[in-house]
């Protein structure tokens, strides 16, 4: 299955299991006919990095329009090419994937962008109650598409560099896309603390079950309190209102929370020596 496993997803966590697709990496899925006629753009000649590939027939329409509106995947493409040097041609390609979760096909070597993807986060934030000033929920949206797309780049480098690691590919996953939000300052602070507040609004509307535990991902409420323990950990001091009561990090894992974000950062600061173009 996919990148998630909250609401929205249940049935396409039943149908993933029975078609025995496993993760993130999942294999490729049969082609959309609506993609015949698709148009592509943002091609980048047979040069190596992440390049965006829109397919604006059928049900990827709107959510086309969407993430090209707001360059989400453009800018989270550059930043990636900004950062890592890679040899090989790493399309993100936007189309309707069914009941299948955005994921990284090392067959094809093709991160899948699901359209549907793009529209359950923006519905979440929709009718979800927001606290913040106009235009909050889709700020969060967009901050939440940028975090799949680092997360599903973080397998894609994993699979083409032969990177090795040990723990679990979902967590180490997670930690990149935490190390490129976080590392954008204040603004990528508050896009983490968003994608924190997606996990946790996925894992109000579906309590965990036995089919998530059994999951290569970790829980949703767990990765909330990761990405809130990464900002914490990167800047306590701006950030004393996410510990405690109110808060997403208790005051136990609080005080570990400096490691947790200094191990996630060196960590991939190590695993991509000799392809990084800055550091992380
Ligand atoms: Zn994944």
């Amino acid at each position: 299955m996919g990148r998630r496993t909250g609401n929205g997803t249940r049935a396409v966590l039943t149908l993933a299991l029975a078609a025995a697709v496993t993760g993130c990496t999942a294999g490729q899925e049969a082609a959309d006919p609506a993609d015949a006629a698709s148009r592509w753009t943002h091609g980048k000649g047979s040069s190596g990095g992440f390049v965006v590939q829109y397919r604006t027939g059928g049900k990827a329409a709107s959510a086309t329009a969407y993430l090209r509106t707001r360059r989400i995947l453009d800018k989270a493409a550059e930043r990636l090419n900004d950062t890592v040097e890679v040899p090989h041609r790493i399309p993100l390609v936007v189309r309707s994937c069914g009941a299948a979760e955005p994921a990284y096909d090392p067959e094809t070597g093709t991160v899948d962008f699901c359209a549907e993807h793009v529209e359950e986060i923006r519905d979440r934030f929709a009718h979800a109650d927001r606290r913040g000033a106009p235009g909050a929920g889709d700020a969060h949206a967009a901050a939440v598409l940028e975090e799949t797309a680092y997360h599903e780049s973080a397998h894609a480098l994993i699979d083409r560099l032969g990177l090795r690691f040990t723990g679990r590919e979902e967590d180490v996953a997670d930690q990149l896309a935490a190390v490129l939000l976080i590392g954008q300052g204040r603004a990528g602070e508050a896009k983490a603390l968003a994608v924190a507040e997606d996990y946790a609004l996925a894992a109000e509307e579906t309590p965990f079950d036995e089919a998530d535990l059994l999951d290569e991902h970790s829980l949703d409420g767990q990765r909330a309190a990761n990405y809130a323990c990464y900002v914490y950990g990167a800047h306590p001091t701006r950030h004393e209102d996410l510990v405690g009561a109110g808060g997403r990090v208790t005051e136990d894992r609080a005080e570990g929370c400096p490691d947790e974000w200094e191990q996630a950062r060196s960590g991939w600061q190590r695993l991509l020596a000799g392809h990084l173009k800055r550091q992380v």
